[in-house]
């Protein structure tokens, strides 16, 4: 029997401009395309209408749909990843896996468990990057150090950047590689444990008007003026190099802010203690409030300050919320409420659709001042003037606070210059 390749799809679920996709296309082999959907990650969701996993499985099915039509179909596992791939080896003649880096511990944990596995068995793995234009150690200082400080490495990132970091992978000259005659079918989402969500997914495309307009209207939660092209980021919809190049033609400001995502998750490849401690270690000297009260007023919207509680129900309606407003309430939480950090950063990652361990740690240590190239201690957004700058006709939030201006909306839990002197003190 002819021995074959296995495609192993994680966070990269698109066909057009794959690093690895190519290469395994490439190797001559006939390509199975796999994706597991872990239990070691969807075992520890307790939500079982989460909107990730939602997500996941519509572009799963868009891929199927796209290689049916290239005459192959998507296998779908579900299972612990070693154990999935003791099943494949035994009903598969594989030679060799392909798959995209992955930068989060955990991931590395499970690729390298993997790829001892498939030592043992005479199977090769190869991975690439994919994600990232830049990964790891490929931008650092002179003396070979990570930047801790965003505004040099985002100098070092554009120097160094040329059109060979930005051509796509052409995969689609190989498509005829994709294995044939195979009819998998994907599990459904009860199959999986999981509920169907009623979220309405942000387009995979941006206009070029957004772009062009997006330095002025990047901060107003009421306009449309962000890309909304995080959970595509996220689960690799969309390719980082064509993202890139829109951005340098475009916008460079919306460039910066993709360069953003590149330098946190480059911050927690070299230090991944920031998952759960603060990059400064003398923040975690701060004494903490953790009033229970308090945080459930945070997370349900119920502060008493329109704009915090605007943000958090929005995330808790659609699993976005808008930059501006994510500061707004991290540093609420944070400086106001006095409560560690890390309770949000939680928080949001078990709502937020673009959940992103490194972006949502930075943001957080960021907004606590706790970060690497955090807001210093002494920057306390003050809501009402955010709101007065950014909502001024409180378009926001009204949408989301129906019953503003009425008896039915709570008084302030706290009161702002109480709390401002707290947290300087
Ligand atoms: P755009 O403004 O169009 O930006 C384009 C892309 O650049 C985004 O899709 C995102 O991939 C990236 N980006 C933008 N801003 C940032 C930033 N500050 N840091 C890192 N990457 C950025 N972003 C996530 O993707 N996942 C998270 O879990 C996350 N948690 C956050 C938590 C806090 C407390 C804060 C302050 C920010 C967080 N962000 C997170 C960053 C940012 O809020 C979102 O990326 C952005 O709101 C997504 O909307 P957009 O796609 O329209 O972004």
């Amino acid at each position: 029997m002819n021995t074959i390749s296995v495609f192993w799809f994680r966070r990269d679920l698109r066909l057009e401009d794959n690093a690895a996709l190519y290469q395994a296309l490439r190797s001559g082999k006939a390509v199975l395309p796999v994706f597991i959907f872990d239990t070691e990650i969807l075992d520890k969701l307790e939500n079982k209408q989460d909107r990730r996993v939602d997500f996941i499985h519509q572009a799963l099915q868009s891929l199927d749909t796209e290689l049916r039509n290239l005459g192959s179909s998507l296998n779908v596992r579900l299972g612990k990843p070693l154990e999935v791939w003791k099943n494949l080896l035994e009903e598969f003649p594989i030679e060799a896996v392909y798959a995209n880096q992955d930068y989060e511990p955990y991931a590395e944990k499970r690729d390298q468990e993997i790829a001892n596995f498939l030592k043992e068995k005479a199977v090769s793995f190869h991975t690439f990057k994919d994600q990232v234009i830049f990964e790891k150690s490929e931008v650092v200082k002179d003396d070979g150090k990570p930047y801790t400080v965003f505004t040099p490495y985002s100098k070092r990132w554009k120097q160094k950047l040329n059109d060979f970091y930005l051509k796509p992978y052409p995969t689609q000259k190989y498509f005829s590689n994709f294995i044939k005659n195979q009819n998998f079918s994907i599990p459904s989402l009860s199959q999986i444990g999981f509920e169907k969500t009623d979220t309405v997914f942000p387009a995979k495309y941006v206009k070029d008007l957004i772009l062009e307009n997006y330095a002025e209207k990047r901060d107003f939660p009421a306009v449309l003026g962000t890309s909304r092209l995080s959970v595509h980021l996220r689960f690799g919809t969309v390719s980082i190099r064509h993202l890139a190049q829109r951005g340098l033609a475009v916008s460079e400001k919306w460039l910066n802010e993709l360069i953003w995502r590149e330098f946190y998750m480059m911050i927690m490849w070299h230090f991944p203690q920031v998952i759960h401690r603060s990059f400064k270690p003398q923040y975690d000297q701060m004494v903490w409030e953790n009033n229970d009260e308090h945080f459930a007023a945070w997370c349900a919207g119920h502060t008493g300050y329109p704009i915090v509680d605007a943000g958090m129900r929005e995330l808790n309606a659609t699993g976005f919320m808008h930059n501006r407003v994510r500061m707004i309430t991290a540093s609420f939480l944070t400086k106001h409420l006095l409560i560690d950090w890390r309770w949000g950063e939680a928080y949001f990652a078990e709502k937020l659709l673009d959940f992103e361990l490194s972006s949502n740690n930075g943001g957080w240590q960021w907004s606590a001042s706790s970060g690497c190239d955090a807001a210093p201690y002494f920057r306390i957004f003050n809501p009402y003037l955010q709101t007065e700058k950014f909502d001024p006709e409180r378009f926001y939030i009204k949408k989301w606070i129906p019953e503003i201006g009425t008896v039915q909306y709570p008084k302030p839990i706290i009161q702002h210059e109480f709390a401002r002197n707290r947290t300087l003190e």
